[in-house]
């Protein structure tokens, strides 16, 4: 049992930010989640400003509601959506915030005088996973976030794994066909590109492209624009062979993606994440249907393809575990 009292968890997405009060026994005292403060969105030190005293009040307000005094929070855990560079707990870029080399800790440490932990929003919700969700007793942990594009996470040996300069786990630019559609970094055929939410609704539209009468379109309310990948699933679930044949594709690019992950980090486990990983089983066991006949032995066999248990909350979670872990290696 942690004995360095109470802990903030910070995760600050590109739309929604959570904060929570953690207590000695890492129980969520009070959990708060605001759309992130995007107005003027500008590249500058004004915009990163509004983030942070946007966190400062929540914080402030997570304390409040919990009747506990900020002299008695012992420190603050950040995930933030972006490249960060860990030593210097700056973020370097993040594609839809407006942090550009933005000293996230050093601001927040002037504020609180407090210890803050940074680091980049996969790298935490991986660690939260491990802590309290689907990576329990587990050491080798790959992290995979199929939403709206793909994240990563890794951890090797107990640790995260943060590469040479902290930008590691870049699993969603991954390339899995050079000739493939251009992903939003520039490259072709990344696995975001061909396996993140857009790409899934892509593919169903170009079905109903050739068969207007097609039951995935029926399932989004007989308008295009909503077709997703909960239309795909509604209609397999009535046994409709296209939409089948729309998640069997998008599960064996997955699956090609965890191949080469499996053979490379041989982990223990793969916790997905994600929009993917809550429509139900369908994507995922076809995924791990190639995982199984295609990676390595014996990496295949040991490796278990788990979804995520944590939800929105693995972030903050992982964020507050790990600022309690560096305050009691202050104290060792
Ligand atoms: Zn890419």
């Amino acid at each position: 049992m942690s004995d360095n009292g109470f802990v903030v968890g910070v995760d600050i997405g590109g739309t929604k930010t959570t904060v929570a009060l953690l207590d000695e026994r890492d129980g969520i005292l009070c959990e708060r989640v605001e759309p992130t403060s995007r107005a003027d969105f500008d590249e500058s030190q004004q915009g990163s400003q509004r983030i942070l005293n946007q966190v400062i009040s929540l914080i402030n307000k997570v304390c409040d509601v919990s009747g506990i005094a900020l002299s008695d929070v012992s420190g603050i855990g950040n995930g933030v959506a972006g490249t960060i560079d860990f030593k210097s707990g700056t973020v370097i870029f993040s594609p839809n915030l407006p942090f550009r080399n933005f000293g996230f800790k050093d601001a927040m440490y002037q504020h609180f005088k407090i210890p803050i932990f940074l680091d980049n929003d996969a790298n935490v919700a991986v660690w939260g996973e491990k802590c309290f969700g689907a990576g329990r007793n587990a050491s080798e942990i790959v992290g995979v976030t199929i939403g709206t594009g793909i994240g990563g996470g890794l951890i090797i040996n107990d640790k995260i794994y943060r590469g040479a300069v902290g930008c590691a786990a870049e699993i969603g630019h991954m390339i899995i066909d050079r000739n493939g559609p251009r992903c939003g970094c520039g490259n072709y055929g990344c696995f975001e590109a061909m396996a993140a939410g857009s790409a899934i609704a892509k593919k169903a539209r170009a079905v109903i492209a050739k068969k207007p009468d097609a039951l995935i379109l029926k399932m989004a309310g007989g308008n295009i624009d909503k077709v997703n990948g909960e239309s795909l699933v509604l209609a397999a679930a009535e046994g409709d062979e296209l939409a089948l044949g729309v998640l069997r594709e998008i599960g064996e690019i997955i699956g090609v993606a965890f191949t080469s992950l499996v053979n490379i980090f041989n982990p223990e486990v793969i916790i997905v994440g994600g929009g993917v990983a809550e429509t139900g089983d369908l994507i995922l066991n076809f995924a791990e249907d190639i995982v199984r006949n295609y990676a390595i032995k014996p990496n295949s066999e040991i490796v278990k393809i788990v979804k995520a248990e944590l939800g929105n909350k693995a972030g903050f979670m992982g964020a507050a575990s790990l600022i309690r872990k560096e305050i009691e290696s202050y104290n060792d």
